[in-house]
């Protein structure tokens, strides 16, 4: 009998597969629910992107087609909206699997990769895939960005630097002075890779802005994601764009057909969809607004946040998260923060029915 453990390469087993929690269905099935308030996924209120939605009706018939493997039209498309060229962009299953090629393409056993903490999950997978070493930047205790933890994290065993802004699951801002001093200071040869899936979704004055001068910085990949401005997360589309030299290397463990057809003509779509970007704007403003009212006025503390979701205090995170279940409300516990959970923004039906579940919960925890 083959000893499959004993076959497995060393530190795969070391890995807890991601746990992406209960889904809809399961919910209303173990509670007996008509109706589910999903707010557990950062996921857009508002839907997809219609213009996203005709583009995949209109592409359905050609799937017996492979997709095209360089997704040269949805490269184009990307490259014209931020001004670069279509050699500067990469494109993905998600941004998820840009995180696992950067990993693959440069990291061996014993690199480092600094990670914030707390942040997205997937920087620490891609590198324990790799068996190298993701070393943890805390955040400070009102959950901002500490540069200099950042910074005193880096040692010459370094690879990636993943800066994520607005962060998950804090929906704080890393600054772009605070990038630029970090910058000056990183050595040369440390990519940073900075996670920008929620920063359309930031008005403030000092966030990350993607101009020529920060593109033009060889260290820089700037990862985006159809999942959460364009209402596209069921699809898988994510890209990246930097230095056309780091795709050269990571096309080489790149899947040739990683992006499927039906996403690559629905994210041209969702790209150009500029009053469904605008809305979905609006709404994560008026949003934040009323969860800080909101959540204030239950005596639950809240972290101001530039994203689609906030990080609430309600103690008893995982508690809460089981007690929000009983009332069709799906929130999200983890990220090693005990008293935190995070709730996406619904819809305004939704987000008042989220607010009177947890001052239920509250109330009868007393
Ligand atoms: C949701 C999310 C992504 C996007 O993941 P996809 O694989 O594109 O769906 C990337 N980074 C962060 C921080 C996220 O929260």
């Amino acid at each position: 009998m083959v000893d499959v453990a004993s076959r497995v390469r060393p530190g795969i087993s070391g890995i807890d597969p991601y746990q992406p929690g209960l889904t809809d269905d399961e919910l209303k099935h173990r509670y007996g629910l008509t109706r589910v308030i999903k707010l557990n996924a950062n996921e857009n209120a508002l839907g997809p992107s219609p213009l996203a939605l005709e583009a995949i009706r209109r592409e359905l018939e050609t799937l017996h087609h492979y997709p095209d493997g360089s997704s040269e039209l949805l490269r184009e498309a990307i490259a014209a909206f931020h001004g670069v060229s279509p050699e500067a962009v990469l494109v993905g299953n998600g941004s998820d699997d840009l995180i696992k090629l950067i990993s693959e393409t440069f990291l061996d056993p014993g690199d480092e990769v600094v990670v914030p903490q707390p942040s997205f999950s997937q920087y620490g997978f891609g590198a324990a895939i790799m068996r190298a070493t993701a070393v943890p930047a805390a955040l400070r205790p009102d959950f901002t960005y500490d540069v200099e933890a950042v910074l005193a994290k880096v040692s010459p065993r370094t690879k990636l630097v993943y800066l994520c802004t607005p962060n998950n699951p804090t929906g704080t801002i890393l600054t772009r002075r605070e990038l630029d001093w970090l910058l000056e200071r990183l050595p040369e040869d440390v990519l940073v890779v900075l996670d920008l899936a929620y920063n359309d979704y930031s008005q403030h004055p000092e966030r990350v802005v993607e101009d020529a001068r920060l593109l033009a910085d060889a260290r820089i990949i700037a990862l985006h994601t159809f999942s959460k401005l364009y209402g596209l997360a069921g699809l898988r589309v994510g890209y990246g764009l930097a230095n056309p030299e780091v795709w050269s290397f990571v096309n080489r463990v790149r899947e040739p057909f990683n992006v499927n057809r039906v996403a690559q003509r629905a994210a041209v779509a969702a790209l150009a969809d500029e009053e469904h970007r605008r809305r979905s704007q609006a709404h994560a403003q008026a949003s934040r607004a009323y969860y800080a009212k909101a959540l204030a006025e239950l005596g639950v503390p809240s972290v101001p946040t530039e994203a689609n979701f906030v990080l609430a205090e309600t103690k008893d995170a995982k508690g809460t998260v089981q007690a929000l279940m009983a009332h069709g409300v799906m929130v999200r516990a983890g990220f090693g923060l005990p008293d935190h959970v995070r709730i996406t923004f619904g819809t305004e039906e939704e987000n008042a029915a989220c607010i009177e579940a947890l001052a239920a919960v509250l109330r009868q925890r007393g």
